[in-house]
């Protein structure tokens, strides 16, 4: 039996104080890497000593047999417990015996039919929906479903406490955010091809080992072809490198995983395989070359690394800004507002996160308050004088909801590390200005006609002689 942890017992205490209350429907979030299925098991088990029938739906089928090695190693009583995937449970609501609890992983999926066919089986069990991200994309939210949540600690917390490893995070920008489109809830292949820069496997290798070198890796990557060929760079490096996808035969993949486990593989790219449940323990870099719309997605890719271990500070390297749409891993969420359809919200209320810097030497990504004496905390580079202005080099997030205006950012940004006229203009007002030339680097810096600058430098003359 495993001894669960202080914060998994709170959890533990917390759901059933909800049904208590009368609640039994209930949302529990818990963020990834911090033990759900033990919290589940240890629900099962008590539920099952009582007699009660529990069942428990899983979304991926890499999860299943994990996840009954847990159940069974906690105590559960086997009997009296249904496990399986939503697509097979769904179609034998009729013939499977009625449980009184039902568990639904990586529950932020349950609003979809398949999974409502389920819970409107058993209209009286107690339904928990365990889950990292209680959030879906586009306007119904999880409140159609619930009547409750219960959330699990924050992200730094756990850090804070050594459940979760420290990490970096570098954002390098090998991507055209403009060129991505939304299809069935993430951003299209075609898309994505579109957006990232060709030059992206080379990169990934010569950051790789700038930033991380000669620690396991892991790569996201958005296509299979793509996934080879960051293989093939790696190898190329003499790193060794293997790329795993969802064809890939299932000895040869279970082999790999294992070589990667015994640590005799470096990297191991993929597509989307690595996400939920299946165990890396000793992952202490991760790679993100695939953007994503989804922040279950984001948490899960980024994380991955975040198994802790003594002394271990872990590498998250993003060659596709996906921090400009959720902020760092480990900012504080609002999960009790996100989990309110979008019509029943209150006007105002979408929330943005603090605010978050980047240093242009190493491209560590941080945030803005975790600047000390104008020091990137990351490599110790002076911001300031680098960057003459770094609050520029911020970037917002509110802003970054916008790609057009991401892209002005990051142009202007360029503009003023290359050119000493418009780093001097970068934090003046028209009424700071003096020269021809100074008017038109203002002009240039926001987006004013060549017209405008040789009007205001002539009325500035005019006024001054
Ligand atoms: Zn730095």
């Amino acid at each position: 039996m495993f001894k669960l942890r202080d914060y998994q017992n709170e959890t533990i205490d917390q759901i059933y104080q909800s049904m208590k209350h009368g609640h039994r429907r209930i949302i529990v979030q818990q963020p990834p890497r911090t033990g759900k299925t033990v919290i589940m098991a240890e629900i099962a088990r008590r539920t099952t000593v009582k007699g009660n029938r529990v069942m428990f739906v899983i979304h991926r089928k890499e999860v299943l047999a994990q996840a009954k090695e847990t159940f069974k190693q906690q105590g559960v009583d086997m009997s009296l417990t249904t496990m399986g995937m939503v697509q097979s449970l769904n179609r034998h609501t009729d013939q499977l015996p009625e449980p009184q609890l039902i568990f639904i992983d990586e529950g932020h999926h349950a609003i979809s039919k398949s999974y409502r066919k389920i819970i409107d089986a058993y209209p009286n069990a107690y339904v928990l929906y365990f889950t990292a991200t209680p959030i879906r994309t586009g306007h119904n939210q999880m409140d159609q479903i619930s009547d409750d949540i219960v959330v699990g600690k924050s992200i730094k917390w756990l850090t804070d406490h050594h459940f979760l490893a420290p990490f970096r995070y570098y954002g390098l920008g090998d991507i055209d955010r403009s060129k991505l489109r939304k299809a069935n809830g993430d951003y299209s292949t075609a898309s994505m091809d579109e957006a990232l820069n060709h030059q992206i496997y080379g990169h990934i290798v010569e950051q790789y080992q700038r930033l991380a070198n000669g620690k396991q890796a892991v790569v996201y990557c958005h296509s299979i072809e793509s996934a080879k060929k960051v293989t093939q760079q790696f190898a190329k490096a003499g790193i060794s490198a293997a790329e795993i996808d969802g064809d890939t035969d299932q000895g040869v993949r279970d082999r790999l995983v294992q070589k990667f486990r015994d640590q005799q593989l470096m990297i191991l790219a993929n597509v989307n395989l690595f996400t939920e449940g299946v165990d890396l323990p000793n992952v202490d870099c991760v790679i993100m070359a695939r953007p994503t719309s989804s922040l279950s997605l984001y948490l899960q890719f980024s994380m991955r690394c975040l198994n802790p271990r003594e002394g271990k500070t872990a590498i998250i390297i993003d060659h596709v800004d996906n921090f400009l749409n959720f902020g760092l891993p480990n900012e504080d969420r609002n999960w009790e507002a996100a989990i309110v359809t979008k019509d029943k919200r209150k006007a105002g209320s979408a929330e943005s996160g603090p605010a978050i810097a980047q240093c242009n030497f190493c491209f560590g990504t941080f945030y803005r308050d975790q600047i000390v004496n104008g020091l990137c905390p990351l490599c110790g580079h002076e911001l300031k004088k680098e960057n003459k202005d770094y609050k520029i080099v911020n970037v917002d997030l509110q802003e970054i909801k916008d790609n057009q205006a991401v892209k002005k950012r990051k142009a202007m940004i360029n503009k003023i590390l290359t050119n000493q006229v418009l780093a001097n203009v970068a934090d003046k007002s028209p009424s700071q200005l003096h020269t021809l030339k100074e008017f038109q680097a203002y002009a240039e810096l926001h987006d004013y006609s060549a017209g405008w600058a040789w009007y205001q430098f002539n009325n500035r003359r005019k006024h001054k002689w």
